[in-house]
């Protein structure tokens, strides 16, 4: 009782949110589109495209020109780039470098280790919760130096072994890339807990916020990890945005895994000195009318107010998990404790790749299944595949109960 007093004093206006994303009201076959699948990508508020459509029809310029109109985009940029830094809660602007999404943010760290950082008797730690893109590029880091990579294992709830990784944690470990959230499962990570035992033995932390930063206030000076990831269209904005957060002392010391236009002071044939942070890691011709957009972005969510967000797609996380756990037949996977807005299920002797098109065909609702990015993890849990239904601000408790008529019809139907 006391809890939904609190979140009904913090409501949002459910209604206004919702009128600002134009995608929300599209129909097929006369039913209203029901998003539920804003792990993958996120709808986008109409003020950000609006700012978008803005700058490239009546300010585009390419920054760091002489001319007027690009001077003013080199301005907007490095707002953007403030803006960030005080959404991250960041020491410093600098502490933040652009990318084109999550993944190459992270291929940018392991990249950089691997050139200098990495040698064949190190170790690189990621937990068994693990994104694709948050293996695959410290396997191909530990392939080209010979380091090896170990996995954190999990509970099957999914878990971390604290007590395992504790004895991992060796003089041999050059750094530990973890995730914030599961974005397979929503579990949260006991981050702070984690960078502090790594800490202790001068261990370099990367945390992959994909799942987080969408849903929570991060702040960096709290959470004290050495690298901090997402990828921006998972929040709102235009696709192709990513952000690097890095310490100084970490920056400085990573080379760049990308050379290009942009992210040098001097070049000869023979050499070139780099630039300063964080243009370093910026080579070539940045998605800077995207990055701009984000600061709109960033505006937008922190009128909304995000503690007021994460509460409301908390109380719509509590009462899906409610509804769907009242269906025979469906396993829900992951922690009960707490998690992001995302519940991933099997039902017991059926095909959810089925379910995901039924729910598509007949319902115009947008979920996804199947091995969500996360085969080892998967594999480990015991299953092929899983659904996953994955919320957002905007999402409704109405929407919920189509949602679980439609599995329950599904299950009648099919089974
Ligand atoms: N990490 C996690 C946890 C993710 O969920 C995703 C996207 N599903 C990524 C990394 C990669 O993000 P992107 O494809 O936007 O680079």
């Amino acid at each position: 009782m006391e809890e939904r007093k609190a979140v009904e004093k913090s409501a949002l206006d459910i209604r206004k949110v919702r009128e600002s994303f134009p995608m929300l009201q599209k129909k097929r076959n006369g039913k209203q589109l029901i998003y539920f699948d804003s792990a993958a990508s996120t709808q986008k508020p109409k003020v950000v495209m609006d700012k978008l459509y803005d700058f490239y029809l009546n300010e585009y310029a390419k920054p760091d020109e002489r001319h007027a109109f690009s001077q003013e985009t080199t301005e907007e940029l490095e707002n953007a780039r403030k803006k960030m830094a005080g959404f991250l809660n960041a020491k410093s602007e600098k502490d933040i470098v652009f990318t084109r999404g999550c993944t190459e943010a992270i291929n940018l760290v392991a990249g950089g280790f691997e050139r200098g950082l990495l040698d064949k008797e190190d170790e690189v730690l990621i937990s068994a919760l693990e994104h694709h893109a948050n293996i695959v590029p410290w396997q191909l880091a530990c392939a080209q130096t010979g380091a090896r990579l170990r996995v954190i294992p999990i509970n099957q709830q999914g878990e971390i072994e604290l007590a395992a990784y504790e004895v991992m944690l060796t003089k041999k470990v050059k750094i530990v890339a973890i995730s914030h959230t599961s974005h397979a499962l929503g579990n949260k990570l006991p981050i702070t807990q984690m960078v502090a035992m790594a800490h202790k033995r001068g261990i370099p932390v990367l945390v992959d916020g994909a799942q987080a930063a969408p849903h929570m206030p991060v702040d960096m000076q709290e959470l004290d990890c050495d690298f901090y990831t997402f990828s921006c269209h998972k929040m709102g904005s235009p696709s192709g945005v990513g952000v690097l957060y890095g310490k100084k002392k970490w920056l400085d010391k990573l080379p760049p895994y990308e050379g290009g236009g942009d992210m040098t002071k001097e070049v000869t044939f023979s050499s070139h000195k780099l630039a300063a942070l964080p243009k370093k890691f910026e080579a070539g011709t940045m998605p800077f009318a995207e990055i701009i957009s984000c600061s709109t972005l960033i505006d937008f969510l922190d009128d909304l107010g995000r503690t007021k967000t994460e509460e409301y797609e908390q109380q719509v996380l509590r009462y899906a998990t409610g509804r769907l756990q009242a269906l025979d037949r469906v396993r829900i996977h992951g922690t009960s404790g707490e998690k992001e807005p995302v519940l991933s299920f099997e039902v017991d002797g059926m095909d959810v790749k089925k379910l995901e098109g039924f729910l598509s065909d007949e319902y115009n609702i947008a979920v996804k299944a199947g091995d969500l990015s996360a085969q080892p993890l998967l594999k480990i849990l015991g299953v092929k595949a899983l659904i996953r239904a994955s919320f957002a601000y905007y999402n409704t408790e109405e929407e919920v109960d189509i949602f679980t008529g439609a599995v329950e019809e599904f299950i009648r139907r099919k089974g």
